[in-house]
């Protein structure tokens, strides 16, 4: 599976993927996806946001476990986050067979769209549309960098988006869900557990900063008489890194947009976009509060106007106790799972709302992940496997 999955949508110069949703490389990935299920004689299908589930019994029997993750990347992102649990799920179908275990209840390999939300800026909408959490409305009007908005770039890939939208029925189908996922940090390679349990993802949401300044001359306009927005969104970056040190959260400025980006020009605008998550929502909450004033009070300094918008917001996710004290229980026969929170969002963390959902991680020595340094050893890939196997079983056939 590795081997087909390795050369697809990857980037020759970066050695990273680019693996957007609704692209060529979308397309191949979804391929994929079919002909695995296919292979192993799963019934196939797509929903009506675009996210593809491969079933082992009836689907319309309900109380189905459901297991699987995304096959989309970050730009230049690594081999591992997302595809690593859509591998897993059908290794662990395998394993089952092979196990000559009997499931009383449906399983499923889900493939969840547009994860990361590298092209249209919001992360989750496969999964957040099924779960009610993101209107169809909203998503066809998601803009992509050039223009192209979601509802074009899924009829150019042969979707309908007039047929998107909240998806309770199949939801309701759906008894628990079970993410595996390569760790996105070193907690588990400083545990020195091959495989970890998650407790809860921390909040985290998006906003944009503009700094609207005016352009002019870099080589005759005095300083004095400059309104330079690049000072004050650097003066951001620095507050932001301060506010979050402070408070034991993170935020993170990684994408900006500079107009009229000319190297003998004093910008007219920046705009910069905020990632901030923290352990609960009242700190993220004081931590962007405290950025935007000192973005407001640079901008005051500099003479240029600040606007702030949040562009997307997720709540704090605690996985449903029960279920990840049944999944530790189920892996800690000799020596008990660590359980780990995280600050990266999932497509659990969507579900969550809706079903009982638990996730797995499997330890990463680099911790580096959303960059072509992601990691996770062969050994400890087929230890997630055995995990996750072990999880259905308990789950589905006893
Ligand atoms: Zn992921």
């Amino acid at each position: 599976m590795w081997r087909e999955l390795a050369a697809v949508g990857r980037h020759a110069a970066s050695g990273g993927y680019r693996r957007y949703a609704w692209t060529p490389a979308d397309t191949d990935c979804r391929a994929w996806f079919r002909e695995q299920a296919a292979a192993r004689g799963l019934a196939y299908e797509t929903d009506r946001n675009g996210n593809q589930w491969a079933w082992l019994g009836d689907p319309s029997a309900g109380d189905a476990v459901v297991t699987g993750s995304h096959l989309d990347s970050v730009p230049d992102g690594g081999a591992f986050d997302g595809p690593l649990g859509v591998v897993s799920a059908f290794a662990a179908v395998d394993e089952l067979r092979a196990r000559g275990a009997q499931p009383r209840r449906p399983l499923a390999v889900v493939n969840f769209g547009d994860e990361e939300g590298a092209r249209f800026g919001l992360a989750c909408v496969g999964s957040r549309l099924t779960a009610g959490r993101l209107t169809a409305e909203d998503a066809r009007q998601l803009c992509d960098a050039d223009g192209v908005t979601l509802a074009r770039a899924m009829e150019h890939a042969g979707y309908d988006p007039d047929a998107i939208g909240a998806d309770p029925e199949r939801l309701a189908r759906v008894g628990a869900f079970v993410e595996l996922h390569v760790e996105q940090g070193r907690a588990l390679d400083l545990t020195g557990h091959p495989v970890g349990v998650a407790s809860a993802i921390w909040p985290h949401g998006r906003w944009r900063f503009d700094f609207h300044g005016e352009a002019n001359h870099a080589g005759t306009t005095r300083l004095a008489d400059r309104h330079d927005p690049m000072l004050t969104y650097a003066g951001t970056v620095l507050a932001a890194r301060e506010q979050a040190r402070l408070a034991g959260a993170l935020a993170t400025f990684g994408k900006i947009a500079v107009e009229p980006g000319g190297v003998n020009a004093i910008a007219s605008r920046v705009r910069g976009w905020l990632d901030s998550r923290a352990a609960d929502e009242e700190t993220l909450a004081a931590v962007v509060a405290g950025i935007e004033r000192a973005a407001r009070e640079g901008g005051l300094r500099d003479g240029v106007a600040v606007d702030v918008v949040r562009e997307s917001f997720t709540p704090e996710v605690e996985f449903a106790h029960a279920l990840r004290d049944r999944l530790a229980a189920l892996l800690g026969t000799d020596a008990p799972a660590p359980v780990l929170p995280t600050g990266a969002g999932h497509d659990a963390g969507i579900l969550a709302t809706a079903v009982p959902t638990a996730m797995l991680f499997v330890r990463n020595p680099t911790g580096v992940s959303h960059a072509p340094a992601e990691f996770a050893a062969e050994d400890d890939c087929a230890a997630g496997v055995t995990a996750l196997a072990d999880v259905l079983e308990g789950l589905a056939c006893r």
